[in-house]
């Protein structure tokens, strides 16, 4: 809602990738202690996943 200019990015809304940085578009959990993240595919624990979109 804040009209906070954030420097250069059309990608603000999305959270980076715990791992690489690269923004994520999307997550998934593969198993108990284990999950992924897209597109960059980096291996993520679930629990970082919660997280990125909290
Ligand atoms: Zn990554």
């Amino acid at each position: 809602m804040d009209s906070d200019p954030t420097a250069g990015g059309d990608s603000s809304a999305l959270p980076d990738c715990p791992r690489c940085g690269k923004p994520v578009a999307f997550s998934a959990a593969t198993g108990p202690y284990t999950g992924s993240v897209s597109p960059c595919g980096c291996s993520v624990p679930p629990d970082l996943l919660a997280d990125l979109w909290d």
